[in-house]
């Protein structure tokens, strides 16, 4: 192929690492239809057009920036029959129209680390199609093949993981972390014409956006991604081992990079992100369990689930192996975080109403698990993750949501369903104490919402998870609760009102 052919980039391949060579033109296309057909964040409307526009501006006259209701109208009527390139895109839906276009070259992703046929080929070796694939396998061979965080053939440090020295609760009677500010950027003219024009489409009735719109707070550039990176890999990776599963009613970012929207969207790549980290932890600056921490966020989890997107094929995505089929109610669609009395859930809600975005442990542990107890619809929380986060793609909603959150696959990803009861949140939170529920209590007026919820979800799942080795235990629990009973029927009479 005529190597001056136009070369398309998706709104999420907006850093260096997708370009062509110098000269080759570019296309970009803003679809309104993507807007239309369901109901996203406002602030993730915004990150995304404010970034796709931020990009076409730095790119002047060497892109042709369409503007269309479809990516096939905006593409034909840019191509008119030429044949043009693309980095393999991020969903099966996009990587679908693009082979339907016919005209397009489709040359191989780039924003991850390993090549999808690379994993292909470890995963069938590793047990990929008996169902037996181990994350932390997975994370040890990404580190041997990329020469990452190594010391010759051995971990740095001496050891793959430090979890075991992570995972504390947050500091006593501390309100926030005491680490540097996480860097915001500053809106610009190009922030106040896509505010105009969200309005405007929302006030024409033409889409309905969920969320608050705000100042924006995640980073639409590669200068503002890099100061991000910089202000996390300089300040705030310290502390982020000890404190990655902690959380705060008053410090929702904690030690978080709050990179994942950058990466995600292409104005960082991984490679980057984790070098870095690592460079930090070489020179001393950041301790190994914090450094090992986020690259096993990184080149572990996010290239993992970005892996297993493609690898377990489009049904993986109507899996509900816990027969999950209660829709998700008003409140929770609506963000309504003001209605809900659980502080938790109040707590988070409202993070993700205000900025479309909480940490890992709020979206796996409050409302993840939350949905799980209630039994929603794993298919319904997925689109309600991708459409509710400033980072939420398809690739990276199947493998978190369906698998990860709501054990839709059956195990397929996760050994046991994550989800407790009050105990968790209390010990890994400040969030109990000004709460209306007691995390101890499981019936009455202030039963814990999760500590019932958590016993419930057991009772009714009892036969399948008592054959699990890992939940054996907390099943044989059941038989101890002499108020299992009226547990139960307290659970039964419940609504699907806030808690
Ligand atoms: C139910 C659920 C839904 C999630 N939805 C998304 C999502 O829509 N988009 C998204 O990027 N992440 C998602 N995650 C993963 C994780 O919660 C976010 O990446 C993280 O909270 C983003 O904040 P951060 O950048 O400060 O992350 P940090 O805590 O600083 O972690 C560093 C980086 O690691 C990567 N990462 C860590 N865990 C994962 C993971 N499980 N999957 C993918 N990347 C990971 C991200 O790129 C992140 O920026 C989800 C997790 C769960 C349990
Ligand atoms: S008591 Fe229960 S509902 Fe209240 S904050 Fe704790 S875990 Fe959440």
């Amino acid at each position: 192929m005529d190597s001056r052919c136009p070369h398309w980039l998706f709104g999420d391949q907006l850093g260096p690492h997708f370009l062509p060579g110098d000269g080759v033109p570019l296309v970009m296309v803003e679809a309104k239809s993507v807007f239309r057909r369901r109901r996203f964040h406002r602030a993730k409307a915004h990150l995304v057009l404010s970034a796709m526009r931020h990009r076409a501006a730095e790119l002047g006259e060497r892109v042709t920036y369409v503007r269309a209701e479809t990516y096939r109208e905006g593409i034909e009527r840019f191509a008119r029959g030429r044949r043009l390139t693309v980095h393999h895109p991020t969903s099966r839906a996009a990587a679908g129209l693009v082979e339907r276009l016919g005209n397009v070259e489709v040359r191989p992703a780039r924003g991850f680390l390993v090549p999808r046929v690379e994993f292909a080929a470890w995963a069938d070796q590793h047990g990929g199609a008996r169902g037996t694939l181990r994350q932390e396998d997975f994370y040890h061979w990404v580190r041997r093949t990329q020469d990452l965080l190594m010391d010759g053939d051995q971990p740095l440090g001496g050891r793959w993981n430090f979890d075991h020295d992570n995972r504390e609760p947050p500091p006593r009677r501390a309100e926030s972390l005491d680490v540097p500010a996480p860097y915001r950027p500053r809106e610009d003219a190009v922030d106040e014409e896509v505010r105009r024009d969200l309005d405007r489409w929302e006030r024409d009735g033409d889409v309905a956006f969920v969320g608050r719109d705000g100042p924006r707070v995640f980073p639409a550039t590669r200068r503002e991604a890099l100061n991000a990176l910089k202000r996390f890999t300089t300040g705030r990776l310290a502390t982020f081992g000890p404190y990655e599963d902690a959380m705060l009613a008053g410090d929702p970012v904690m030690s978080h990079s709050l990179l994942s929207s950058s990466m995600n969207l292409g104005l960082l790549d991984p490679d980057e992100c984790v070098r870095r980290a690592e460079a930090a932890g070489r020179a001393g600056d950041a301790p190994m369990r914090s450094v090992e921490g986020f690259v096993r966020q990184v080149a572990g989890w996010r290239e993992y689930v970005w892996q297993l997107y493609w690898y377990f094929g489009e049904d993986y995505r109507h899996r509900n192996a816990l027969g999950a089929t209660q829709p998700l109610p008003r409140w929770f669609l609506d963000l309504d975080a003001d209605a809900v009395t659980a502080r938790c859930l109040a707590t988070v809600l409202r993070q993700v109403r205000d900025s479309g975005w909480t940490h890992h442990i709020p979206r796996l542990m409050v409302l993840g698990s939350f949905a799980l107890q209630r039994g929603w619809d794993p298919a319904e929380l997925t689109d309600w993750f991708h459409r509710c986060f400033v980072d939420g793609y398809d690739w990276v909603m199947l493998a978190n949501v369906v698998g990860m959150s709501q054990y839709a696959d059956g195990g397929r990803m996760t050994s046991k369903p994550y989800t407790s009861g009050g105990a968790y949140v209390n010990r890994m939170s400040d969030l109990c104490g000004g709460c209306a529920y007691r995390p101890t209590e499981r019936t009455g007026e202030r039963a814990c919402p999760y500590t019932a919820g958590y016993w419930a979800f057991l009772d009714r799942h009892r036969d399948r998870l008592e054959g699990n080795p890992r939940m054996a235990r907390a099943v044989k629990g059941l038989d101890r609760l002499k108020d299992l009973r009226r547990l139960l029927d307290e659970r039964a009479g419940l609504d699907d009102g806030p808690p």
